[in-house]
């Protein structure tokens, strides 16, 4: 078995990888250990893919995988783990965001029992205004999560043969593996390294996605904003109460006085909202549920260095007609039609 796997999603990459791949070779060379680096290609549309295959020929401890799509990285990290087949299982950026000189580091923390290592990179070199929101966010998620996600605990990590399963055997189809490597446990240590800017390329992460990304993120581990909506209600129930009783009070000291139609407007418009609020956050959760009991492979194989890399979890029935549409490149109806003539 292998000491150690390294897992590399990519998306459009191709001008970063091949420096990446060097500073990855000079860190593990030195180290003594048995290694392989699990590229996945997240459907890039530069030239990833190309360097990839180029990197498999020339490295004997390269294994990838390629997308037929972007999927996401989510997906990319859960093929990489899928693949590795290292005791200790490390998920790094390409961008040489996440410096390869860490790893002895921490391999050495993981020696001293820690099933999980996160290196944590401090906020320099980033702007001002993201890393302000990303604090605040974080600030958010830790009042409302169940589980513990710190600041700027990207997924940089290390994980242990058994972490990795535990990971692996969770089944829900909309993974935020921040939360999910914290909801498994054991024990975790972090350290904290200085941040540095991209080597090469562009961040795939614009400001919609992000959002998109917190908005997953405190949805998919928490049932807490359903319970926020009951309060809500229950609070502006009994405020409704208490008003009118006051209403009715003041009208048997004082008598009818001309209803306040500003009032009205105001708590009919403040509890529509409310209403409409809670009505957002509902169909968020029921379109979560209709996702996942559509229950879709998270991803879709195009090309791999290896067999058999298909979504196996949940295509156990279709894999035999995945493997023969890769063997004959036909559709699963026409390749079991297909006959050669006579
Ligand atoms: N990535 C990916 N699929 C995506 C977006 C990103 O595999 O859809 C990879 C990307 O190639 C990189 C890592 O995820 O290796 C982090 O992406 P990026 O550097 O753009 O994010 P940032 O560092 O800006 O948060
Ligand atoms: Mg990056």
């Amino acid at each position: 078995m292998v000491q150690l796997s390294v897992v590399v999603p990519c998306f459009n990459e191709g001008e970063v990888i091949d420096a990446f791949h060097t500073a990855l070779l000079a860190a593990l060379g030195p180290t003594g250990e048995s290694f392989e680096i699990c590229y996945v290609d997240d459907g890039s549309e530069d030239g990833t893919l190309e360097c990839l295959r180029g990197l498999a020929r020339s490295t004997a401890q390269v294994r990838y995988t390629s997308f037929s799509r972007n999927f996401g990285k989510e997906s990319a990290m859960l093929a990489g783990m899928r693949m590795a087949r290292g005791a200790v299982v490390v998920l790094m950026d390409a961008d040489l965001q996440h410096p390869p000189e860490l790893l002895p580091r921490m391999m050495e923390l993981h020696r001293h029992g820690y099933d999980q290592v996160i290196a944590q990179r401090d906020r320099t070199g980033e702007g001002a205004l993201r890393s302000t929101l990303s604090r605040a966010y974080y600030r958010l998620v830790r009042h409302f999560m169940e589980v513990e996600i710190s600041d700027g605990a990207g997924d940089f990590r290390l994980l242990s043969r058994r972490a990795v399963d535990s990971v692996l055997s969770l089944p829900e189809n909309n993974r935020f593996s921040k939360g999910l490597f914290s909801w498994i446990g054991f024990d975790t240590v972090s350290f904290t390294y200085e941040g540095v800017e991209r080597a090469a390329g562009c961040s795939k992460w614009g400001g919609r996605r992000l959002l998109d990304y917190g908005i997953d993120g405190l949805l998919s581990f928490n049932s807490r904003p359903l319970r926020l909506a009951i309060h809500t209600g229950l609070w502006l129930f009994l405020s409704a109460l208490g008003y009118a009783l006051w209403i009715v009070a003041n009208t048997v000291l004082n008598g009818v006085q001309t209803p306040g139609y500003a009032t009205l407007i105001t708590a009919v418009v403040a509890i529509g909202g409310i209403q409409l609020a809670t009505l957002g956050v509902i169909g968020e959760y029921v379109g979560r549920i209709y996702h996942e009991t559509k229950r879709r492979p998270h991803y879709v194989v195009r090309e791999s260095d290896e067999p058999d890399q298909s979504d196996q979890s949940e295509q156990s029935e279709q894999s035999d007609q995945s493997a023969v549409v890769r063997a004959t490149g036909l559709s699963p109806a026409s390749a079991g039609r297909a006959r050669p003539e006579p």
